[in-house]
């Protein structure tokens, strides 16, 4: 990326409209979008790629995440299942959060062409409440509710790029469940495993995220399950009483007992944010 000078430029961004930034940039060439591989059977939420991308982006603890991860619960015993999920901003081929700000005349948010990254102007950060509504993913991030407060996103750690190297997120991953490419490249290294969504994730054809994803496999029980036998087994409890008396007491969730049944895409404001993903102090 080359920045020449301090003035303001205009930017061609490859949609319907133009848009002037602060920055100084001036990309040029035909993009190449970059993105990631999340493959969900790998990740076991530790979320060091989440504590990584705050403290890379020297980002304090709160609920100002640009990535979050979430976790939801599916499934009745003995088939249960707690399902992870990586979510930022996916750097959209179509990006609805750069439609909604020049729509609304702000020049705040704009892709830059040599990696397909969509980038935050750090001048238009505080004026962003359109582009982050209209964001399916909830990716924009902000440490308050306060309207005017200033907005945060991955920004495909663009630096390290230009250094040759991988977003600190995919870096951080200890199970090696993140990848980082070109999409062609990802494409040709995953395609086989990969789909283009996951369940729980937005319909990709609104925006085009620069997205692949391996979705975990179903669950197999590897011991068959008998009801009857279990409750043979934790009736053996004498003087005790049994602790069950019914198999539909162990295969019924009843209301209250789930955490959480789906995963909170986009959080309605920052103690959703904090309540429905991990990290909350990092
Ligand atoms: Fe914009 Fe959201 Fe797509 Fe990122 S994920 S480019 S913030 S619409």
């Amino acid at each position: 990326m080359s920045s020449t000078s301090t003035t303001t430029n205009t930017v061609s961004i490859p949609t319907t409209s133009t848009v002037t930034t602060s920055s100084g940039y001036s990309p040029s060439g035909t993009p190449t979008q970059y993105g990631f591989f999340f493959d969900q059977s790998r990740c076991t939420d530790c979320f060091a790629c989440a504590i990584a991308c705050k403290n890379y982006l020297r980002i304090g603890p709160g609920p100002q995440k640009p990535l979050r991860m979430l976790q939801w619960e599916t499934g009745t015993f003995p088939s249960v299942r707690l399902n992870f999920l990586f979510l930022t901003c996916f750097h959209c081929a179509n990006p609805a959060c750069l439609s909604a700000a020049v729509s609304s005349g702000n020049p705040g948010i704009y892709k830059e062409p040599k990696y397909g990254a969509v980038l935050i102007d750090p001048a238009y950060a505080s004026k962003l409440r359109d582009a982050a509504a209209a964001c399916p993913y909830g990716a924009i991030a902000y440490a308050s509710d306060d309207p005017s407060a200033p907005a945060a996103k991955c920004d495909m750690c663009i630096a390290r790029l230009e250094q040759g190297r991988k977003p600190i997120c995919v870096m951080a991953c200890n199970t090696r469940a993140l990848d980082f490419d070109t999409m062609a490249n990802l494409k040709s290294k995953y395609g086989s495993v990969a789909a283009s969504n996951l369940t729980g994730l937005p319909d990709p054809s609104a925006t085009t995220p620069s997205l692949i994803v391996k979705q975990a496999d179903p669950k197999k029980l590897l011991v068959p399950y008998d009801p009857a036998k279990v409750l043979q087994l934790m009736a053996k409890r004498d003087p005790l009483p049994a602790v069950y008396t019914d198999s539909s007491q162990v295969t019924t969730i009843q209301n209250g007992v789930i955490g959480r049944a789906a995963p909170v895409i986009k959080p309605i404001n920052v103690e959703e944010v904090v309540t429905s993903s991990r990290c909350d102090d990092g």
